[in-house]
């Protein structure tokens, strides 16, 4: 069978490649392993509760994902999160502790110590651009506002996005925008000062699920599930996808599939950008949500949740305080908690039975008073390969893969592992990937 495109995965990036097809009325395809669409975008309902097993929320700043709601005419569905959202815990011996948000805070706070305190507040004196080397998330924040920043604050805001290690990834790849500030101000201090703008943190009514489902419902017509892409060659003018049943023709190909799946279906046909993605690594998580009964939480729970520096002798990442972040995406009477466990420094954890991880987080939430008794309900989510790391020079790595990828006109990638793992940086590459499908050269 021949079509002019397939893309591969239907998660975020290639439904959002599809839909722009779909709209210029392009023939393609688009092949989904699974028996469902939306990749890791999966939001669900439980007796009166959304349960985002997923992405839980994302930026306003991202405009075209914004952009991508506006079309789908979801507009009017977009919920901002409450304002309490803003406030944001951190665990220190195994106590929450709000995050300081104003520079009297900043004195007044546990978290960090006198010298510490003093060192931060020094930053717009010390603050130096770095040297245009790539350099570790780690020692860029210690070079800016001190190591114990980075222990018991940076580190857990890190577990809390890329589950990852901040002393291996790349801050200019990782945290571009962070990266910025400091070539345009010197000082994070000072960049906040110039009002660098914080974009609103925001879901949609029914979980970000209902933008999956949208998309998929656009382009249901042309979507197959259950087609795993096993194998793809070249064949004199075009590219053959093979999965168990069938074989397609395509002179355009868009990947969208995760970095270590792209990297087994490039093998074959281009080595050298296999090569690259073989070199991004992903960590698992587990995401596990609890309902407790209003009257046993302990903790006012007035703020996004919490995050857990390493050292605490605390197995869980953090814990989003759902309740209080989207009140509407909860039942009266009751809390809805979300947690992640795994990452980076305890990649067991995927491995470990659910039973044993419930027990134990039970366990850690009546600790840290949270909550007390059993959860009315709860469940677990396992992601074996959840978020592709960005370490050390990464932004090298996809120069490398891109250049490579000139071997193979007409395949274009998409993904998070291209430019940034957040749901707008994966809307860009869908859009990016339909772009050069629609103006680049063809196989
Ligand atoms: C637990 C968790 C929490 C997150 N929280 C947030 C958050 O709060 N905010 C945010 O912005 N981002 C968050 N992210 C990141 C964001 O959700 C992901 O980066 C994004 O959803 C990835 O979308 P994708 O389409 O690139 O990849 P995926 O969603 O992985 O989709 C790829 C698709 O390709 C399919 N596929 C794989 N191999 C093949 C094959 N050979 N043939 C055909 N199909 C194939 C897969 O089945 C899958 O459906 C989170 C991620 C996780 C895991």
């Amino acid at each position: 069978m021949h079509v002019k495109t397939i893309i591969l995965g239907g998660g975020i990036s290639g439904l959002t490649a599809a839909f722009r097809l779909h709209e210029a009325s392009e023939e393609f395809l688009l092949l989904e392993s699974e028996d469902r669409i939306g990749g890791k975008v999966i939001s669900s309902e439980q007796d009166g509760h959304i349960l985002e097993h997923g992405p839980n929320t994302f930026l306003s700043s991202y405009a075209p994902l914004m952009e991508l709601i506006d079309r789908l005419g979801l507009h009017g569905e977009i919920r901002f999160a409450a304002p309490e959202a803003k406030k944001r815990y951190v665990l220190r011996n195994r106590r929450l502790v709000a995050l300081p948000t104003t520079p009297k805070q900043l004195i007044a706070t546990r978290l960090l110590g006198p010298l510490a305190k003093l060192r931060l507040l020094l930053e717009p004196v010390v603050a130096r651009r770095s040297a245009g080397t790539d350099e570790s998330f780690e020692r860029f924040v210690a070079r800016h506002f001190g190591r114990q920043v980075v222990q018991r604050i940076a580190g857990p805001f890190v577990s809390g996005i890329f589950a990852g290690d901040p002393a291996k990834l790349s801050v200019a790849a990782a945290f571009p925008q962070v990266y910025r500030l400091e070539q345009e101000h010197r000082s994070l201090f000072k960049a906040m000062k110039a009002g660098a703008q914080r974009p609103r943190l925001c879901s949609v009514a029914g979980g970000i699920g209902q933008i999956t489902k949208h998309l998929a419902s656009r382009v249901q017509e042309e979507t197959v599930l259950n087609a795993y892409a096993q194998r793809i060659q070249w064949r004199e003018d075009h590219y053959l996808v093979t999965t168990g049943t069938h074989e397609y023709d395509c002179d355009h190909l868009i990947l969208a599939v995760p970095a270590y799946a792209a990297m087994r279906l490039l093998e074959e046909i281009n080595a050298p950008a296999a090569a690259e993605l073989r070199d991004i690594p992903s960590v698992p998580v587990k995401v596990i949500h609890s309902i407790v009964p209003r009257a046993a939480v302990a903790h006012p729970m007035d703020g996004f949740g919490y995050l857990v520096p390493r050292g605490e002798k605390i197995r869980h990442l953090g814990t989003i305080f759902n309740t209080a972040c989207f009140p509407h995406h909860s039942r009266e009477g009751e809390a809805l908690l979300t947690t992640f466990m795994g990452g980076a420094f305890d990649a067991e954890a995927v491995d470990t039975p659910d039973d044993q991880l419930l027990e134990e987080l039970q366990r850690e939430h009546a600790t840290l008073g949270i909550y007390t008794g059993e959860p009315i309900y709860s469940s677990v989510t396992a992601w074996p390969r959840a978020i592709p790391q960005y370490h050390l020079g990464h932004l090298e790595r996809i120069a490398r893969l891109y250049q490579s990828m000139r071997k193979t006109p007409g395949i274009h990638l998409a993904g998070n592992y291209l430019n940034g793992i957040s749901l707008g940086a994966c809307v860009e590459s869908g859009n990016t990937a339909a772009d050069s499908v629609l103006t680049g050269p063809r196989a």
